[in-house]
C-alpha cells in the first residue's frame, strides 16, 4: 500500500528522486569472523560479523537508512511510507522488496546448503526462493568454494552421502579468486568455503536448507539442525559447470564496467572507476551501489554523498544520472 507524508518532514508531494546511504543489519553466525569490522570499519558490537546486511528489507535483518531526510527510518518503512514510485516499475510485478545485499565473511566454512526456487518457496515457505550470486571481494591463499555435483547424483546416494559425512566428495570443489563472481541458481548445492570475503546479491529470501554442517558444535556443544528433507525435495541433481563466468569487460572514459550477472531477479555490473563514472538511473528500477574498495563521492542533481570501502548508497527510481568520482570498484544492482 502507498501512503502519503503526512506533516512537515512528510510532505505528500515530495520529489521521490533521493540518494542516500544505508547503515546494515548484522548477523554473528559461528562461521563469521572479524574482516568486516577491520577491512570494512563496520560500527557494530558484535565480537564476530558473519554477515552485514547492507540493503534488506527482510524482516530478519532490516537495514536502515543512515543519511539524508529519512535518516534513522528503516529500510521497510522507508517502502511503506514512500512506495512503489521510489522502487521503479519493474517492482509493480513484486509483492516483496526483491533484492537482498550482504557481505559474508566466512573465517570458517559454511554448512553445505541448497536455496529453494519460487514456486516451492512460496508453497512451503510463503515466501520467494533464492537464486543469488557471489563476488569474491578478497580470500585466502587456496581458498574454495563446493559448487554443484561433480556428476549427475541421484536423491538416495545424496541422503545417504550426508548420512556417512562423504557428501563433499560429489561436489565440485572450485578455488576462488579475487574477483571471480558466480551465480548461483536456487537447487544449486553450494558451501562458501573458509577464508573468503564475498558481496553477495540475492533474492530477498532467508530460506536456507541445510543438507550437512561438517558435524559441528556451537559453544554449547550443540549441532545445527539440518533440513535434510526439504533440500532433497529442491536440490538440482544433475552435474554442474564451475559456476564462474568471465563477462566481457567494456571499456569507458574513465572507468570500465562489466556485466556480472543478468537474471530474472537482479541484474549487477561491476565498476572499476579510475577518474569519474556517469550511472544511469530509470523510473524502471532503484539503484543499489554497494562500495567494494576505494574512497569517493556520488552525486545527483541534489545531493553528495562520500563514501569508504564497505558502503552501499541507495538511489530512488527515476530517470536521472548519477556520477561517481574517486578511484574505486563498486558493485551495481538494480532490478
Ligand atoms: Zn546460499
Amino acid at each position: 500500500m502507498i501512503t502519503g507524508y503526512t506533516g512537515e518532514k512528510h510532505n505528500k508531494n515530495l520529489i521521490i528522486e533521493d540518494l542516500f546511504k544505508l547503515e546494515p543489519a548484522y548477523k554473528d553466525y559461528l562461521w563469521g569472523g572479524t574482516t568486516l569490522k577491520k577491512k570494512y570499519d563496520k560500527n557494530c558490537r558484535l565480537n564476530k560479523v558473519a554477515e552485514s546486511w547492507e540493503l534488506s528489507a527482510h524482516p530478519d535483518g532490516l537495514c536502515r537508512i543512515a543519511t539524508g531526510r529519512f535518516s534513522g527510518e528503516t529500510f521497510d518503512n522507508f517502502i511503506n511510507d514512500v512506495g512503489i514510485q521510489a522502487l521503479g516499475k519493474k517492482y509493480s510485478d513484486h509483492q516483496e522488496f526483491p533484492l537482498l545485499i550482504k557481505f559474508i565473511d566466512a573465517q570458517q566454512p559454511l554448512s553445505i546448503q541448497i536455496h529453494p526456487d519460487d514456486i516451492y518457496a512460496e508453497k512451503v515457505e510463503h515466501g520467494q526462493g533464492k537464486t543469488e550470486m557471489w563476488y569474491v571481494v578478497d580470500c585466502e591463499e587456496n581458498a574454495f568454494i563446493y559448487y554443484g555435483l561433480k556428476e549427475k547424483t541421484s536423491k538416495k546416494e545424496i541422503a545417504e552421502r550426508v548420512k556417512n559425512n562423504s557428501i563433499t566428495e560429489i561436489l565440485n570443489k572450485v578455488y576462488v579468486h579475487k574477483g571471480d563472481a558466480f551465480f548461483v541458481q536456487a537447487g544449486t548445492i553450494h558451501a562458501i568455503g573458509k577464508g573468503i570475503l564475498i558481496c553477495e546479491i540475492q533474492q530477498n529470501s532467508n530460506s536456507t536448507y541445510r543438507l550437512y554442517d561438517y558435524d559441528r558444535r556451537d559453544k554449547d556443544g550443540n549441532t545445527r539442525e539440518l533440513q535434510l528433507n526439504k533440500a532433497l525435495d529442491v536440490v538440482n541433481v544433475d552435474k554442474a559447470d564451475n559456476g564462474c563466468y568471465h563477462h566481457n569487460v567494456r571499456k569507458h572514459n574513465g572507468y570500465n564496467t562489466q556485466i556480472l550477472a543478468e537474471c530474472d531477479y537482479f541484474t549487477t555490473i561491476k565498476y572499476d572507476v579510475t577518474t569519474t563514472a556517469d550511472i544511469k538511473v530509470t523510473d524502471d528500477s532503484f539503484v543499489a551501489i554497494t562500495i567494494v574498495d576505494g574512497f569517493g563521492t556520488v552525486e545527483d542533481n541534489t545531493m553528495a554523498i562520500k563514501f569508504k570501502p564497505g558502503d552501499t548508497i541507495f538511489a530512488t527510481a527515476g530517470n536521472r544520472q548519477i556520477t561517481v568520482s574517486g578511484q574505486c570498484l563498486l558493485l551495481i544492482s538494480h532490478m
